[in-house]
């Protein structure tokens, strides 16, 4: 192959044979091409983009290039979830064991955190003893048996994203909608999937921070997988606040649990929830759970209408078969319950925590989710480098949301740090995060789309 006069033709704009990309996935992850030449294509490509026939080539080669999962028959659906990403997003946490008990199989594999981004593994790792790096017939066998794994890639599934993805990130090629729609669908369509939802975010902390950028993801994503044979469906919801109350690592996987018991889940002592109707205060985080398990139900036709597929998936959730299938999950995959329970119970794990307080009665009218992700970055919670070390304990929690009443001295929310200095760094810094207004703001909709 003369991959020269492949990266010429795309340069000027030409379309490319699949069975030239194929070619040159298969050879690039071989390694006899070049990384410079590997990116003068992805350079070409960044700005000549691709027909949706090469793109669907490329998904393809690059799904092809390493082990794809493979399930025994079986009249459960094989179904998933991917994200984005943004802050406090733990929603594939309560997601799988639910979907788990409405009868799906749901091999979710998952990423890490980069940036002010957390990753669902990362999160999965602050549990003791849980083990996330799984061989494929571990994959398939707890599939089988527990109907749900959340585990990270094996080293021989996708290779060719992994190489190709390094190569984007230092050539400045990332932001391209065919590149990172191959990306995302190659991993997934390697799950052997039956039906796929598309969480793609929007906002100041979102990848895609214009609604519309996030739109043309969407739709380029919901078509490929469509093509590919998975039922594909995308949600666009807003990530300028925060999913939740809490966000960094540890953080996160209690307010799962949250979620996952349901009518349980009594708000913390001492929160502004205390004494509040158990669940209400985890709306936003556990509609969004409803809303994805929902339109997997419609997708695989389990259910005719979307109201009624949310109805069995609620009273599903407010039953204790998620939080137990939960347990299952976790000692399948090695999780000492014990000691689980016990860092539960456990009001934080970090060595100190400072609250942060109105300065004044009011509406909260901005709660800004970028610059929360950033302040737990840099409190430890997340990664500079893909090499940097996570603290797991650290974060923000008892968040106060857009739309809510404060009191003058009530918490906007709690900072989780290893030390004084960094908690008040955090602080005067979230100060600025939060606005307090006389008036109500407009409501705004976390889903504001849904593209079939
Ligand atoms: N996430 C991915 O997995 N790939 C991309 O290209 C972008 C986001």
């Amino acid at each position: 192959m003369n991959f020269l006069s492949l990266i010429e033709s795309k340069r000027e704009g030409k379309a490319l044979a699949p069975d030239q990309i194929e070619n040159f996935v298969r050879e690039f992850t071989a390694g006899t091409i070049p990384d410079y030449q590997m990116a003068a294509m992805l350079m070409a490509i960044y700005f000549r983009g691709l027909t949706t026939a090469e793109t669907t080539a490329l998904t393809l080669a690059m799904r092809d290039s390493g082990d794809v999962l493979k399930f025994p028959k079986d009249k459960r659906p094989l179904v998933d979830k991917h994200s984005t990403g943004g802050i406090g997003d733990k929603v594939s946490l309560p997601l799988a064991p639910l979907l788990a008990c409405l009868g799906f199989r749901v091999p979710m594999i998952s990423g890490r955190g980069l940036g002010i981004t957390g990753g669902t593994l990362d999160k999965l790792d602050s549990i003791p003893g849980f083990k996330t790096l799984l061989s494929a017939e571990k994959i398939t066998a707890q599939v089988q048996k527990v109907g749900c794994v959340i585990c990270g890639q094996t080293d021989r599934m996708v290779p060719a994203d992994k190489k190709i993805y390094a190569l984007r990130d230092a050539s400045g090629t990332v932001p391209s909608i065919p590149l990172i729609t191959a990306s995302i669908l190659s991993k997934k369509l390697a799950e052997n999937l039956d039906a796929l939802v598309l969480d793609v975010k929007f906002g100041c902390a979102a990848f895609m921070q214009i609604r519309t950028d996030a739109r043309k993801l969407a739709k380029a994503m919901v078509a490929l997988g469509n093509e590919c044979g998975v039922n594909t469906r995308a949600i666009l919801t807003d990530m300028n606040t925060p999913l939740g109350r809490a966000a960094g690592n540890w953080l996160e996987v209690k307010e799962s649990v949250a979620v996952l018991e349901g009518s349980a889940a009594v708000p913390a002592a001492g929160s502004k929830f205390a004494g509040e109707a158990p669940a209400l205060h985890l709306n936003d985080l556990r509609s969004l759970v409803l809303d994805c398990a929902a339109h997997l139900f419609v997708q695989t036709r389990k259910a005719k209408t979307f109201a009624a597929a949310r109805k069995q998936a609620a009273d599903c959730l407010n039953s204790d078969a998620p939080r137990r299938k939960w347990d299952e999950m976790l000692v399948a995959q090695g999780a000492d319950l014990k000691a689980f329970n016990k860092k539960l119970a456990q009001d934080s794990t970090a060595p100190v925590v400072v609250e942060l307080k109105a300065e004044k009665p009011g509406f909260v009218s901005k709660c800004d989710a970028r610059l929360i992700g950033e302040v737990i970055r840099d409190l430890g919670g997340g990664r500079l480098t893909q090499e940097s070390a996570i603290n797991y304990d650290v974060g923000v929690d008892q968040i106060a949301k857009p739309g809510e009443r404060v009191e003058k001295s009530e918490i906007l929310c709690r900072i989780h740090a290893t030390d004084s200095a960094q908690a008040k760094a955090a602080i005067t810094r979230l100060k600025t995060a939060f606005e307090i207004s006389a008036r109500r703001p407009g409501k705004t909709s976390l889903v504001v789309e849904v593209i079939e």
